[in-house]
């Protein structure tokens, strides 16, 4: 087994689909990985079950109202409580802090993540919003500070892994798997009739409920496209999106001779978590492996764009830059909840996103602060486009 010096890693959004997995891929690391602290927004029950088994250094209660109205007395002794947003900030600052696993969803996560990466830590990202938000301003901040971003997405994971078949400039391009959700075979008729829990049975993958939504919608690849375009510093033009219902492909990388890299593995987030946080080592296998043994078959099949228009938006914005894509990440996410709540219809949450991506006045440039009020203004016009 490769050793290394013993990480301590921040876990933040713990009480999410990802910090859970996270803190199980911590905890079966033999004490390579310690948990110095944890955080989460509202589950502040879950969030204080976590640090009675993990005793972290701090735990962070980033909703400050439902902090004060919380109860503290189980907390364990050795557990400081920080609060709100500068709670974030002092963890992800402290020098003992190796890792950042940013966990957080949604735009909700970026001023962490920034934080963190102005502090020189690495930062192993689930949160993909970040990316897609702020790219441009993420990817240069993180090569100014010599920070690093590790990616958790399992398909950028996957990715990270098969480049290193070969050199950067000798890349043809990207291909993102897509398992193309529940309505990969659904014809546009039978799209209209899409309930709520129609949308939240996801054949392969077992996530929290936003995130299963868009990989219905894919508007999840179509956020990766974006993602992966300043991950990898690759244009566009040359990213490539194909279904591949088994999930066990995360997705290939084609080298200029031809030569096709893919990284396999049953379907878990444990893995990529795994993988980001002992980079540059890997450590015993956490997931089910692959069975050999019995007989089986990968499918790939281009995605049908008029069934899934909104890979199309995502190739927009990763051309386009600029504040696009924190448009159509806050839209979509408004637009999501929406449906969520039954407020809208399964098939209006891309036309919704297309149609406040239409009317916002774009910023080629744009600063940390630019990019928040678009994300403010998005999600006001999905407001107004919901009620309209
Ligand atoms: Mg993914």
């Amino acid at each position: 087994m490769s050793t290394f010096a013993t990480k301590n890693v921040a876990v933040l959004g713990s009480t999410g689909s990802i910090g859970t997995n996270a803190l199980e891929v911590i905890s079966s690391s033999d004490g390579q990985l310690q948990t110095i602290a944890l955080s989460a927004h509202a589950k502040l029950d879950r969030l204080v079950a976590q640090a009675r088994r993990v005793k972290p250094r701090w735990i962070v209660a980033t909703d400050q109202v439902a902090a004060q109205n919380y109860d503290w007395a189980s907390l364990p002794p050795e557990t400081k409580l920080l609060v709100g947003d500068a709670g974030l900030q002092q963890v992800v600052e402290c020098p003992d802090v190796d890792i950042v696993l940013a966990g957080i969803v949604g735009s909700a996560g970026l001023r962490s993540t920034w934080k963190a990466l102005e502090a020189q830590k690495t930062v192993a990202l689930a949160n993909k919003e970040t990316l897609v938000m702020g790219g441009q301003l993420i990817v240069q901040l993180a090569k100014e500070c010599n920070a690093h971003i590790m990616p958790i997405d399992s398909e950028h994971s996957a990715i990270f892994q098969a480049l290193q078949g070969g050199r950067v400039q000798e890349v043809e391009r990207i291909v993102l798997t897509a398992s193309g959700g529940p309505f990969r075979g659904t014809s546009p008729e039978e799209l209209l009739q899409v309930t709520v829990s129609d949308a939240l049975d996801h054949p392969t993958w077992d996530m929290g409920p936003k995130i299963t939504v868009d990989s219905a919608t894919m508007m999840n690849k179509a956020l990766e496209i974006i993602e992966a375009r300043w991950l990898f510093g690759v244009p566009a033009e040359q990213i490539e999106v194909v279904i591949h219902p088994q999930s066990i492909v995360h997705s290939l990388v084609e080298f200029i001779d031809g030569s096709v890299i893919a990284q396999m593995s049953s379907p878990d987030m444990k893995l990529p978590i795994q993988y980001a946080l002992c980079h540059p080592h890997r450590q015993p296998c956490v997931v089910n492996r692959i069975d050999w043994s019995n007989p089986m078959h990968f499918d790939f099949e281009p995605p049908d764009p008029e069934r899934f228009p909104a890979l199309e938006l995502g190739y927009q914005c990763a051309r386009s830059g600029g504040t696009s894509g924190a448009v159509l990440n806050a839209a979509n996410e408004a637009a999501v909840a929406a449906f969520l709540e039954g407020k809208i219809h399964f098939t209006e949450i891309v036309s919704a996103c297309r149609s406040v991506l239409e009317e916002h006045l774009f910023i080629a440039s744009p600063s940390l602060e630019e990019l928040i009020s678009c994300d403010d203004w998005a999600r006001n016009e999905i407001s107004r486009w919901v009620c309209a």
